[in-house]
């Protein structure tokens, strides 16, 4: 018959096998409770050895020693170092179940659950850091405003739940399309945003033309309507805050679908006037 040992009985177990090299941050309590229990027999022998030589007993440190009551204050050290072995081992299993939980929920708020891609919160959460990785490399940064076209009429023509797939498979090709280390955001409904990292305007035009095409073909599987994107550009310029570098772009998409949509259009190719 198979005997059912809790995981923290038999992680401590393990870890007092080893009481130097399982685990320090387990072996840790184990030593912690046999110093905490040691000072009883300690205290314990002193006081019976005190008594057996004031009634003169010959050898008292030896007699105290071996005699039984004090085996069970001898036992002492190795119960604490069990008790609070088997302790810590709880305590390391819940923080270890709390780090998991914290993690999850980080992922739960910075994740876009529909396209896996991160969401706003987190770029405004990251885009400090990378206007300074930018300012200290002395690279260039661009940022991206891309807004599916006429998109209203897919979910009317087809159906919300074409809707959502068609914004799956637009954050797959933008994923395919990406570099690892550039952000990808859904910025809200069909509207997502892209910061390149080390990259001028001029190769940021070259690279929102890749995705424009890519968007036009379609995707694999293939979605049962055509689809197009209008993306507007802007490069980061120092000082800019979130809103300016957004809003530039932002002004640039919305240039881009007064004149015709699927087209990129960097702000500063605006005529006089619209560039704000
Ligand atoms: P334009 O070319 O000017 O951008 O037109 P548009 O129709 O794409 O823009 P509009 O802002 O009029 O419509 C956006 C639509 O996106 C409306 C909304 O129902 C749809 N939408 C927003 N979020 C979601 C979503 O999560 N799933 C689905 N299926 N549709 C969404
Ligand atoms: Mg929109
Ligand atoms: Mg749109």
């Amino acid at each position: 018959m198979a005997v059912y040992i809790p995981k923290q009985i038999s992680e401590f177990f393990a870890a007092a096998r080893q009481p130097y090299s399982y685990n320090l941050r387990r072996n840790i309590y184990i030593w912690f409770g046999i110093l905490w229990g040691l000072p009883i027999p300690l205290v314990t022998i002193l006081i019976q050895v005190h008594f057996l030589q004031a009634s003169g007993v010959e050898n008292s440190c030896l007699t105290a020693i071996t005699s039984p009551p004090q085996w069970f204050f001898l036992a002492h050290p190795l119960l604490f170092g069990v008790i609070f072995g088997i302790l810590g081992t709880i305590r390391n299993d819940q923080d270890a179940q709390l780090k998991k939980m914290i993690k999850r929920l980080e992922q739960l708020s910075t994740l876009d659950p529909l396209t896996g891609l991160s969401n706003r919160r987190y770029f405004a959460h990251i885009f400090h850091d990378e206007c300074a990785r930018s300012l200290r490399r002395k690279e260039a940064m661009t940022l991206l405003f891309l807004d599916l076209d006429h998109f209203k009429r897919v979910n009317d023509d087809h159906g919300h739940h074409f809707g959502d797939l068609a914004l799956q498979a637009t954050a797959l090709c933008l994923k395919k399309q990406c570099r690892p280390y550039d952000t990808i955001v859904r910025w809200g409904g069909e509207e997502f945003v892209i910061l390149l990292r080390a990259t001028d305007e001029e190769a940021a035009l070259h690279f929102a033309e890749r995705i424009r095409l890519a968007v036009q073909r379609g995707f694999d599987p293939p979605l049962p309507f055509p689809m197009t994107i209008s993306i507007g550009l802007a490069q980061y310029q120092e000082n800019d805050t979130l809103e300016d570098l957004t809003n530039r772009a932002d002004k640039a998409l919305y240039h881009a679908k007064q004149t015709g949509r699927n087209k990129v259009v960097p702000w500063s190719s605006l005529p006089e006037g619209e560039d704000g």
